[in-house]
């Protein structure tokens, strides 16, 4: 008999989602967390935007769990009063060969099942967006914003309400395999360290996924987590009152990001952003370079055309854990059940990028299915 039935280890949004699924499903599950609190890392610097799942390779898990994680999100959100806006995002092409890119998502989208997108002529845009420029843009429906801190709080009273035990301020530092589960060992609040066994244990670490396989020895260069840094200029007021809805242009062909586009929040803030930039080492760097000012304006001022330079101020950054090193195609998350490794019982959450935050609640069930030992 182990001391927990299931152990979480990392309290973002997905694994506060997974605290809830998998609490309800199951007995004796603990959270743990290094940082005081809930969502200190990645999941509270996103741009809150709940995707449609247009973009994503067919038959993937980024492609299918985010459009059964949306529909779910929204129920979610009525259901539980979190604050959040179905405001619709068009894609803009704003020159003669955007237009063909912008025909292209609009096959992906529809082969990956997200069929509610049209194509809007100039007039049509100018009057959703009279303040735009635009040649011709793909318009989502089903695109929406939230407010994840609200959604996190949801996530953590319903888990603690299933009899989820949430640890924060403690940091696990070594895991080994045992007879019936594994050996997990914390350092808490107090610097004090504090084992116990646990039957099944979940590595939702984030940007540290890959360091936590490292400690039951998974150590796989494809599963390397390489820190690539977004950040984000705010649009000052008044100017933020100009666009109603996401304003995104073409994405890059590899999707290494989708462009500086343009995201309003659910305080009636509109940011620019995110950008990409691998950084050389994995450092929790969060600093902010206003020097990118002129970058971030000459290429939002494309498509929103009233942006004077002074207008955006350097808001805020954020880490993406990607698995896709510079330059390859696309990478899928993985989420595996290690039995394959030698390791029954042990799921890993690794490169849990963009569209996580939507597709938090989907994540949560597919994990959930893993399950398969008795507890
Ligand atoms: C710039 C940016 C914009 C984004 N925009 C969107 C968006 O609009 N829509 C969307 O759907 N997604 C978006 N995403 C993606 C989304 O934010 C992430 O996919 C999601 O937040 C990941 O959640 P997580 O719980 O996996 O990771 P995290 O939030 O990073 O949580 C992992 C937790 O694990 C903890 N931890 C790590 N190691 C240990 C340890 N050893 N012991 C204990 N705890 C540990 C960390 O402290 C952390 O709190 C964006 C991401 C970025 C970077």
């Amino acid at each position: 008999m182990t001391d927990a039935g299931i152990t979480i280890i990392g309290g973002g949004v997905v694994g506060l989602a997974l605290a809830e699924e998998v609490s309800r499903n199951h007995e004796n599950v603990f959270l743990i967390e290094r940082h005081p609190t809930f969502g200190q890392e990645t999941s509270s610097r996103s741009s809150e935007v709940i995707h449609a799942g247009i973009y994503y390779t067919k038959g993937s898990l980024k492609a299918r769990l985010c459009i059964e994680g949306k529909n779910l999100l929204y129920d979610y959100c009525q259901k539980y009063d979190v604050p959040f806006k179905r405001c619709g995002k068009l894609i803009v092409a704003t020159s003669e060969e955007e237009i063909s890119v912008i025909e292209g998502i609009l096959c992906t989208a529809r082969e990956n099942g997200v069929d509610d997108m049209t194509v809007l002529e100039k007039d049509q845009i100018a009057e959703m967006e009279p303040n735009i420029f635009a040649l011709k843009a793909l318009f989502s429906p089903s695109t929406g914003i939230i407010d994840s801190h609200s959604l996190m709080k949801q996530y953590e009273t319903n888990a603690i309400n299933n009899g989820c035990q949430l640890v924060y301020g403690s940091e696990v530092t070594a895991i080994s395999k045992i007879g019936e589960g594994y050996l997990v060992t914390l350092l808490d609040a107090d610097s004090r360290s504090y084992s116990f066994t646990s039957r099944i244990v979940i590595n939702s670490a984030g940007l540290a996924s890959d360091k936590v396989a490292e400690m039951i020895g998974i150590s796989d260069d494809n599963l390397k987590i390489l820190f690539c840094k977004g950040e984000y200029f705010r649009v000052n007021p008044p100017k933020n009152k100009l666009i109603n809805r996401l304003i995104y242009p073409v994405p890059h062909h590899n999707m290494e990001g989708i462009g500086i586009h343009v995201t309003i929040d659910m305080g009636g803030g509109v940011k620019l952003g995110p950008d990409v930039k691998y950084l050389e080492s994995n450092v929790y760097d969060y600093k902010l370079t206003p020097s990118k000012q002129e970058a971030f304006w000459l290429s939002a001022r494309k498509f929103l055309p009233f942006l004077e330079f002074d207008d955006i101020i350097p808001e805020m950054a954020g880490i993406r854990p990607k698995i896709q090193k510079p330059g390859e195609p696309l990478r899928d998350y993985y989420i595996m059940e290690e039995s394959g490794k030698g390791h029954p019982g042990f799921i890993n959450l690794i490169g849990m990028e963009s569209p996580a935050l939507t597709s938090s609640i989907s994540i949560a069930k597919y994990v959930n299915n893993l399950i398969q030992i008795p507890l």
